[in-house]
């Protein structure tokens, strides 16, 4: 059986944060992930074909981690640098029938996500306050990623229901019209994307920075 396979690379974006909440002592703990508790935390361990992905920072001061970041942080499809990131990958097909007609009501999807934070293993003596300051810093940032994830989470899902639609409605229906059809609802998590970094600044205006 001829598979085609059209593929889509996409991203969202990142951002910066500060503010005051819990500080227990595991979280002191050189080794302790804390990047990977807060997503946990939001429920990304929960979505499939997502993966995590730590770039690790050092440093004793805000100052510091600012620069590590700056240096660090992943680049977005635009080529900006931020401080975090939500990727991803999605890509559609469908099968052909001995006579080589596609078979759209057995159109498949296949995604894979990706999730890039900092992971700062904080020296034992680090200033409490700073360590409060970062995983707040940790939860904002989280925050304004999984915004981005739901975008693609609750659209991606439409496109096969939206090429069987067309499919029945025009038994004519092309692969060029197909992809078009798949296409347009990529666009539109792009432009969900797109629109909720240019209204927080690319979540500044949710209060996300650290310096
Ligand atoms: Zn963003």
């Amino acid at each position: 059986m001829k598979i085609t396979v059209f593929a889509v690379v996409l991203a969202a974006a990142l951002c910066c944060g500060i503010f005051v909440c819990d500080s227990s002592e595991r979280y002191k703990s050189e080794s302790y992930n804390w990047s990977k508790e807060v997503l946990d935390n939001l429920g990304f361990n929960q979505v499939k074909d997502l993966e995590y992905k730590f770039y690790d920072i050092r440093g004793s001061t805000a100052p510091e981690l600012r620069k590590e970041m700056n240096a660090k942080g992943p680049l977005d499809r635009y080529g900006r640098r931020g401080d975090a990131f939500t990727g991803w990958y999605l890509s559609w097909r469908w099968p052909y029938d001995k006579n080589g007609r596609p078979l759209y009501n057995k159109t498949r999807l296949k995604k894979k996500i990706t999730v890039t934070m900092p992971r700062w293993s904080a020296p034992a003596d680090t200033d409490p306050g700073l360590l409060k300051r970062w995983r707040k810093f940790l939860e904002n940032v989280a925050r304004h990623e999984k915004n981005h994830l739901d975008f693609f989470e609750n659209s991606y899902g439409k496109i096969p229901g939206a090429i069987k639609t067309a499919y029945r409605k025009n038994p004519e229906l092309t692969e060029k019209e197909a992809n078009k059809i798949a296409a347009g609802i990529v666009e539109k998590i792009r432009m969900l994307d797109r629109d909720y970094d240019s209204r927080t600044g690319h979540g500044r205006t949710e209060g996300i920075s650290f310096r």
